[in-house]
């Protein structure tokens, strides 16, 4: 085995634990996508778009929560009682977020769900209080959620407590909102 035989060997070993990955992004085409151009892949492009150009197509009370990452007072989202088959969307972007499937009653005053939409949100570790806590935002505008607890429900023991100004709510059988960019 010459020298670049042997080299091309350890590019195809190394490369082939990143083959299944590669794959499936290319198979959605969603790389290639403009941004927001499309929702139903579980590729969500980030909007290039700064906090304060959300300013006018949210409610003051929803731009701090979202842009500011306040925390509304618990019980004062009538989303906390929401029990209707429908999606929870972005209030900024519109973005589906959460399915009313995994929602459930936590007690906590805020809504809360057992699972986000798969690729819609993204995490990050918020040390805000004494302890951390993993923040949760929509993976499209970067608009504040709530925070992720290893506390919910089984089998995945997990609770996504959003802000419900956060949120739009739609029912099962109405049209979703134009994704706004
Ligand atoms: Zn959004």
């Amino acid at each position: 085995m010459n020298r670049r035989n042997a080299l091309q060997t350890l590019t195809t070993l190394v490369a082939l634990p990143w083959l299944p990955a590669c794959s499936r992004a290319s198979d959605t085409g969603a790389a290639a996508a403009p941004a927001g151009a499309k929702t139903a892949s579980s590729k969500i492009v980030r909007l290039n778009r700064p906090a304060a150009a959300w300013w006018d197509q949210v409610s003051p009370a929803a731009y701090r929560m979202l842009f500011e990452e306040d925390t509304e007072p618990s019980f004062s989202s009538p989303l906390d009682k929401e029990k209707r088959d429908g999606t929870f969307v972005c209030a900024a972007c519109h973005l589906p977020l959460f399915d009313s499937a995994h929602k459930f009653d936590s007690g906590t005053g805020w809504p809360s769900f057992t699972r986000p939409v798969a690729g819609h949100i993204g995490t990050k570790k918020d040390f805000k209080l004494v302890w951390p806590r993993t923040e949760y935002h929509c993976a499209r505008c970067g608009g504040h959620q709530g925070h992720v607890f290893d506390d919910g429900p089984p089998p995945r023991g997990e609770r996504w407590c959003n802000n419900g100004v956060a949120l739009a709510f739609v029912p099962k059988g109405q049209p979703l909102p134009a994704l706004r960019s």
